[in-house]
């Protein structure tokens, strides 16, 4: 099974993608984590893009095609989980095509809803485990007193450059101009479902699970 999450920055989609990983043994392909990784590595097109992610904008969409289809040449037994892919209607056009291409198809889009109030909260007040990626909030979970990850017993906590108020504000309007039309174009092709992502980690898992086995 192929599945898309989609919802804004801080609708949790990170964090739902790696317990499905877990759970279900898929595949998460998060184009943000791949761009981070081509930046930490110095590549000529992490540093290209570095500078439009900082500042909260979209990268083109050939370059984020361009790593998808990468991928999607690898295994893929436990079905993909489209993580931040696609956010713009000519991306969601070519996953299509790519699909397509390789016999398979797009079983699930589930939309993640939160507020707007509630991922500004979660953003500024967000850090995470740079070996295992576990999430952590200043308020509502913060990270262990001894310093090591909950999760993996590392000490290697990370802070996004990109996750302070003023990114977000422009996070949010490219995910309102350019990625939100998505909602419209996945319901027309009959595999939208919608998702109350403001609940407690567990329970938005529940959600998610009862729509994949629904369409299972
Ligand atoms: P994320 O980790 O998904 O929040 O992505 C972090 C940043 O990477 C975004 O703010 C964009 O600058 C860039 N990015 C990630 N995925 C995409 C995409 N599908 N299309 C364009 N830009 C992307």
């Amino acid at each position: 099974m192929n599945i898309i999450l989609l919802g804004p920055p801080g609708a949790g989609k990170g964090t739902q993608a790696r317990r499905l990983v877990e759970e279900r043994g898929m595949v998460q392909l998060s184009t943000g984590d791949m761009l981070r990784e081509a930046r930490s590595s110095g590549t000529e097109m992490g540093n290209r893009v570095a500078a439009v992610m900082d500042a909260g904008e979209l990268v083109t969409d050939e370059i984020v095609i361009g790593l998808i289809e990468e991928k999607l040449e690898g295994d893929r037994a436990g079905g993909f989980i489209f993580d931040g892919f696609p956010r713009t209607l000519p991306q969601a056009d070519a996953l299509g095509a790519l699909l397509d291409k390789h016999g398979a198809t797009l079983d699930r889009v589930v939309e993640m809803r939160v507020d707007d109030d509630a991922l500004v909260g979660r953003i500024t007040a967000r850090s995470t485990c740079g070996a295992c990626g576990e999430v952590y909030n200043d308020v509502t979970k913060p990270q262990p007193a001894d310093g090591k990850c909950s999760n993996c017993g590392a000490s290697d906590f990370k802070r996004r450059a990109d996750d302070n108020e003023e990114s977000l504000r422009t996070r949010l309007l490219a995910y309102y101009k350019q990625t939100s039309p998505l909602i419209g174009y996945y319901w027309a092709k009959e595999t939208l479902a919608s998702v109350d992502g403001l609940g407690e980690i567990d329970v938005v898992a529940g959600a998610i699970s009862s729509v994949l086995e629904e369409s299972s």
